[in-house]
């Protein structure tokens, strides 16, 4: 239920609502609007009805939230969309975020040397995986928490946040000392547990579509996290599995538009997974941006051909900048800026 409170109603009668809808064992998630503050109340309907909520002091009306998902509901904020602040790093509303660095950590002349390009061509955040979901067992998995180490003397550097992946509740301590924002990887996407965790730790989270996912999948896994109290999700398209095999999966930028109509959290996009080739990334990206995505997230390496994962669908570091100017003129068309640094 969503309990809308009057613009007149005072600090004590918002607790007193909130105290109210905790009585009978529900979450009270009070969200706090320029001009009204609306509580959602995710518990027991029966319960919750059984409070008269509407006639309480300071309360203008009580509506239902007709979504299964209910915190991540664009109804939930009556259309008014989230600003995420990242490290001081604004994503969503008017703003467009660029994340970009290598698929994995792999050396930590590389892994800086890429964290200095990106930041110099106008990246918000620095993405690098330590832990990495491979198709193989018997591929590299990811550098662990030597690679978190080089992840943090990249922000250190550069000052850039990073994104990095999560796969295993194991890590979750190590992780949480470098990344401002963890990773869920489409694999993961409906890894319940691992989505709990996150919500828990507090941590704003990227959350990767499924490869076979519907939207109303991708938003019932978002509710997980934003059940525990962590409201600073970002959604990210990455591809779906389609009929076609001219590519590696298919971008779905409809989602791009359709997300913003279901729901409040930023749309992040990822070309590069998507598209697994380079030369794709570029077209992808400014599609994206003129759609209205608050975000892309690409991979870049200094010397793909020699990169241990994905290298096909790296941007070559030296033209970097160059890509990343021609996203920021696409984001225009969409009424956005890149977002500052
Ligand atoms: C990645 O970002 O490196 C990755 C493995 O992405 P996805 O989970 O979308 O495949
Ligand atoms: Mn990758």
């Amino acid at each position: 239920m969503m309990i809308v409170m009057k613009p007149t109603a005072t600090e004590d009668e918002i607790a007193a609502a909130i105290e109210k809808i905790e009585s009978v064992g529900a979450r009270a998630h009070p969200i706090h609007g320029e001009e009204v503050t609306v509580i959602g109340a995710i518990g027991d309907r029966e319960h919750i009805g059984r409070l008269d909520l509407a006639s309480a002091p300071g309360v203008d009306r009580v509506m239902p939230i007709l979504k299964p998902y209910k915190l991540a509901s664009a109804e939930l904020r009556a259309g008014e969309r989230s600003v995420l602040d990242i490290a001081g790093c604004p994503v969503g509303g008017e703003h467009f975020t660029l994340i970009a660095g290598p698929c994995t950590v792999e050396t930590r002349a590389q892994t800086l040397q890429t964290a200095r390009v990106v930041a110099d061509a106008g990246a918000a955040m620095f993405r690098g995986g330590a832990y990495k979901p491979r198709t193989s067992p018997y591929s590299f998995q990811g550098l662990g928490q030597e690679g978190l180490r080089m992840l943090a003397e990249a922000k250190e550097q550069t000052g850039l946040p990073i994104v990095t992946e999560l796969m295993d509740l194991r890590d979750l301590d190590a992780v949480l000392e470098v990344a401002d924002v963890i990773q869920i990887g489409a694999r993961n996407m409906q890894n319940y547990t691992l989505l709990t965790e996150i919500g828990r730790s507090g941590r704003p989270a990227l959350l990767k579509r499924g490869l076979a996912a519907t939207l109303d999948e991708l938003l019932m896994a978002a509710e997980y996290i934003l059940k525990e109290g962590n409201e600073n999700v970002m959604l990210c398209e990455r591809g779906i599995r389609t009929f076609e095999t001219a590519y590696r999966f298919t971008l779905d930028l409809m989602a791009i538009p359709v997300l913003k109509g279901l729901t409040h959290l930023p749309v992040i996009v990822d070309p590069s997974h998507a598209a697994g080739r380079r030369d794709l990334v570029l077209p992808l990206s400014l599609a994206a941006a003129a759609a209205g995505a608050d975000g892309i997230i690409v991979e870049v390496h200094p010397d793909p051909d020699q990169a241990i994962c994905d290298g096909p669908q790296a941007l070559l570091a030296e033209e970097f900048a160059g890509f990343a100017a021609a996203v920021e003129r696409a984001t225009a068309l969409a009424g956005k800026a890149f977002a500052p640094a």
